[in-house]
């Protein structure tokens, strides 16, 4: 079959890449390949009672399918140029803000009317932080929620099924350049596309960098982010995430001069296991919706390590320290802060005994066994720095899961518009290791369909 645009992955770079391509021309004939399942198919085992931890299954209901990483997420789109990728150093800023905001228009209007958009212009708390050698970072923020970003997919695949050719449990094994456009091998055989859209996210970085490599396209080496994940009573927090929402809060370390920032807030949320590429890590998100909302906030404390030559393999770096932890807790450990600082191990009786009821089931054990110490440093002392803007942070029974890492994807060598050095073959979202968030992902799916319509036009 020879289709006019290849979109391989369904995750929001694939999805709004779709959605504009269809809107722009409806006669482009569009074909979406994704390994994993259709939205209403993706389930995964754990449910806390007869699956307590991650099973590992071949492919991540968690990671992959309709929606991708995204789908089961907090539903947090920040429209920002500050975090969340670096789209706009490819685009220009103006571009990249206008692009966030059109994809909060169609959020909004398919399902996602109603709920909130916080900011942090002019709020007292940039002071406070400042006053206390943090920073407050500028956002504006639609948090759709666990709920509602769930039924704005259901929409989207909507109106988008009897459009576009949708594979799901189809991975694209291999990609071809041909004379004119691109070839995709997978289970059933292979298509041709006029262009191609590549899109696969985090969970297919070890493919796009093979891909990569058979064709020759240049990649960077890029970062790795260490730490924990911290939940807390949310009335700890509650002043800030009741206007703010997410506070991506960075500091400088006294010690080293290190950055650690605050990532991903789940006020009133759970934690949660990530699985990627069978290594298992600790992540977290919040429901909109008031009866699934729990006693406690969660956040990730992070510290990003880069690499200078000759050692490239950071994203290897940040595996070997998962590893560490699942090897030692069979998953993802728990401890109390206050067991952390005592230089003890948490046990299932101090964790029981703790006021902070754990929203995962990890196994209590000592993460300064797997963190390497610059890092845990930073991490304390961020706890403490946090503690004077919001007293109890630094609360013996506060809990620190670990390791949550962040993968990057290699950087992928990709022009203003990104598109690689095959005219027509573009490489967009997480995968393209310019982008790490929902609202980049999406962006950078709109920016390259407008392109291709334009040249189709
Ligand atoms: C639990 C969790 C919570 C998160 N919360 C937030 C949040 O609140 N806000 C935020 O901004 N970000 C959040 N993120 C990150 C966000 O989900 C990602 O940045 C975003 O989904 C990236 O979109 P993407 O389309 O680039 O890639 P992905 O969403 O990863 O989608 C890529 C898709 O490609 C598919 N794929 C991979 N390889 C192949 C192949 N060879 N063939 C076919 N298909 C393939 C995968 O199965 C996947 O479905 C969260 C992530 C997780 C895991």
């Amino acid at each position: 079959m020879v289709y006019d645009v290849i979109i391989v992955g369904a995750g929001p770079g694939g999805i709004f890449s779709a959605y504009e391509l269809v809107h722009r021309n409806p006669k482009l004939k569009i074909a979406v390949y994704e390994s994993g399942y259709p939205l209403e198919k993706r389930r995964c085992p754990v449910d806390g009672d007869r699956v307590k931890s991650c099973v590992k299954c071949p492919v991540c209901a968690i990671m992959s399918g309709f929606g991708g990483a995204g789908a089961f997420s907090d539903g947090k789109y920040n429209i920002t140029n500050d975090f969340g990728g670096t789209l706009y150093e490819h685009i220009g800023r103006a571009s990249a803000l206008e692009l966030m905001k059109y994809v909060d228009g169609i959020n909004t209007a398919y399902g996602g009317d109603g709920t909130a958009m916080y900011s942090t212009a002019g709020t007292r708390f940039k002071k406070l932080c400042l006053q206390n050698r943090l920073q407050l970072l500028d956002a504006s923020v639609r948090h759709l929620g666990t709920d509602i970003n769930y039924v704005v997919l259901e929409n989207l695949y909507q109106e988008l099924k009897d459009k576009v050719s949708f594979f799901f449990e189809t991975p694209v094994e291999r990609l071809e350049v041909l004379e004119e456009g691109f070839r995709v091998f997978h289970r059933n055989g292979y298509d041709d596309g006029r262009r191609c859209i590549v899109s696969v996210g985090r969970s297919g970085s070890k493919w796009m960098e093979k891909v990569c490599r058979d064709l020759e396209i240049g990649t960077k080496s890029n970062r790795v982010d260490i730490g924990v994940r911290v939940e807390l009573p949310a009335v700890i927090f509650s002043h800030l995430t009741d206007e703010l929402y997410e506070s991506k809060i960075v500091y400088r370390t006294e010690k080293f001069e290190d950055q650690v920032r605050t990532f991903c807030m789940n006020p009133r949320g759970i934690v949660v296991n990530e699985n990627t590429n069978g290594i298992v890590t600790v992540n977290g998100h919040s429901y909109e919706g008031k009866e699934k909302q729990t006693e406690n906030t969660n956040f990730a404390l992070l510290v990003s390590k880069r690499f200078s030559e000759p050692f490239k393999d950071s994203n290897g770096y940040g595996e070997s320290i998962a590893r560490l932890s699942n090897m030692l807790g069979g998953g993802v450990i728990v401890q109390r802060f206050g067991d952390l600082v005592r230089g003890r191990r948490s046990n299932e009786r101090r964790i029981e005994e703790s006021t902070v009821t754990p929203t995962l089931a990890a196994t209590p054990g000592d993460l300064s066994l797997v963190l390497p110490k610059r890092i845990l440093d930073g991490i304390m002392e961020m706890i403490y720095a946090l503690d004077k803007i919001a007293p109890g942070t630094a609360n013996d029974d506060t809990l620190l899961y670990g390791v949550e890492v962040k993968f990057y994807n290699m950087e992928v060598d990709i022009d203003e518009h990104l598109e690689t050095r095959y005219k027509g073959l573009y490489v967009i979202g997480d995968g393209s290791g310019v982008t790490h968030s929902l609202s980049h992902a999406s962006a950078s799916g709109v920016y390259v369909a407008r392109r291709i319509a334009g040249e189709e036009a």
